[in-house]
């Protein structure tokens, strides 16, 4: 292995001043964060770029963990070398030689350092024609090249390149706020969240299990299905409610044509007040329009006018078929598909309103009193933070 260096390039499209700032802040601190496996490894930012310095550290085993990394545009294997001619050059030749198959070739050189006294129009073809004298069998092709060599010569030091690793993309988790996700222990709710790390949001969970109907094992699924997720964005805070009560009184009480409905209108009021009380702006559930009963249109009025807070559902527009295939793309299908009771499987009515009427349910709801209740399950709220893979990441200690 030549490369001593990862370097990084992020998507700044519509990034300016501030945003721009704190982007790359968060970025930096997420990249840290996630190889906390790799204690040698060192994450700088410098303009422009952020650069790891792998210091012996198992390069492709990082490039994997910085694959999730979301913000990351782009990324590369890099050797650094001084901001001199001659070893630019035998860097170069280096970094080429690493592509055995390779036919054609292209180099680009971006001088970022306007110090260096040559320029990158007249360094392409110094460098070209170095690589050409050295290796034969060799053409340039500069429109579609099967290595290209790119050169950056930096203020302190030149990186060379010439594998390019596409990122995730999206933005850094943390730089778009919080949401509170509904997290079941289905297939679906996981798939929700992940698909909202992408555009920068921080998760907190909120599970609601119903003990012991519900069993241990169940509520270890869910925390489960969050360690995995926090490989995408840092720890995340899981806050497990109590529901037992409420589920025994709603399906006492309300008939069971209607109960599914009621179920969702509390799960989602309590939700809100986790919100209030946490400080965050919205919630996300796993809701894909017309998957089953519970998510028409006319359910999701009906659940939803309970609350003013938004409720995001990423995968409203997407098929089954789609959504188990990124599940299992995440890592979190095959904990999915384990086969322990939620709290929904217990209690689900045989055959719930596909088309409740916001009349209907209101009234049915009037002759119960469930405030106590909803007051008593969020003061036994049990908040349990999953570290990232069970790393201590100190980093993200003020986030949370
Ligand atoms: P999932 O695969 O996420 O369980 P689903 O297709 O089974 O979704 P439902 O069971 O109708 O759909 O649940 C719809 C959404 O309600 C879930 O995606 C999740 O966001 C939320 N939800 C359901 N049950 C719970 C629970 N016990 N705790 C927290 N959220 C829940
Ligand atoms: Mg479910």
């Amino acid at each position: 292995m030549i490369y001593d260096h990862i370097l990084i390039r992020y998507g700044e499209l519509g990034l300016k001043g501030k945003n721009m700032k704190q982007f790359l802040i968060q970025l930096q601190r997420n990249i840290k964060s996630a190889l906390w496996a790799f204690p040698d490894t060192k994450v700088r930012r410098t303009q422009g770029r952020i650069f790891v310095e792998l210091h012996g550290e198992d390069a492709d085993a990082i490039l994997t963990e910085l694959e999730k990394i979301y913000g990351i545009h782009s990324m590369s294997l890099a050797i650094k070398v001084e901001n001199d001619l001659d070893t630019i050059k035998q860097g170069a030749l280096t970094a080429l030689k690493e592509n055995e198959d390779a036919q054609t070739f292209k180099v680009s050189v971006r001088r970022a350092n306007k110090g260096f006294p040559i320029g990158s129009q007249e360094m392409n073809p110094l460098i070209g024609a170095h690589i050409l004298q050295n290796i034969d069998g060799l053409n340039v092709d500069v429109h579609q090249p099967d290595v290209e060599v790119r050169i950056e010569i930096r203020e302190h030091a030149t990186y060379i390149t010439s594998k390019n690793i596409y990122g995730a993309g999206g933005l850094p988790v943390g730089t778009a706020g919080k949401s509170l996700l509904l997290l079941s222990g289905g297939i679906d709710s996981p798939v929700a969240g992940h698909l909202m790390m992408k555009r920068g949001i921080q998760l907190e969970m909120i599970h609601f299990h119903s003990p012991p109907f519900t069993s241990e094992r169940a509520k270890q699924k869910v925390l489960e299905l969050t360690e995995v997720l926090t490989s995408y964005g840092g720890p995340i805070k899981v806050h497990l409610v109590p529901f037992t009560a409420l589920q025994q009184e709603i399906f006492k009480s309300i008939p069971e044509k209607f109960a599914m409905t009621v179920m969702r209108r509390v799960m989602l009021t309590i939700s809100e007040k986790v919100c209030e009380q946490v400080g965050i702006l919205s919630v996300t559930t796993g809701e894909s329009l017309g998957q089953v009963a519970s998510q028409t249109l006319a359910s999701m009025n009906v659940i939803n006018e309970v609350t003013n807070i938004p409720v995001l559902r990423p995968l409203v527009a997407l098929d089954k078929a789609d959504i188990i295939e990124h599940s299992q793309k995440i890592g979190t299908y095959d904990i999915s598909i384990l086969p322990y009771e939620d709290c929904c499987t217990v209690f689900v009515p045989k055959s719930p309103a596909t088309n409740p009427k916001r009349e209907t349910v209101q009234k049915y709801e009037s002759r119960v009193d469930f405030t106590e209740l909803i007051a008593e399950a969020i003061s036994e709220i049990e908040t349990v933070r999953i570290e990232q893979r069970k790393a201590l990441a100190d980093d993200f200690d003020e986030l949370l």
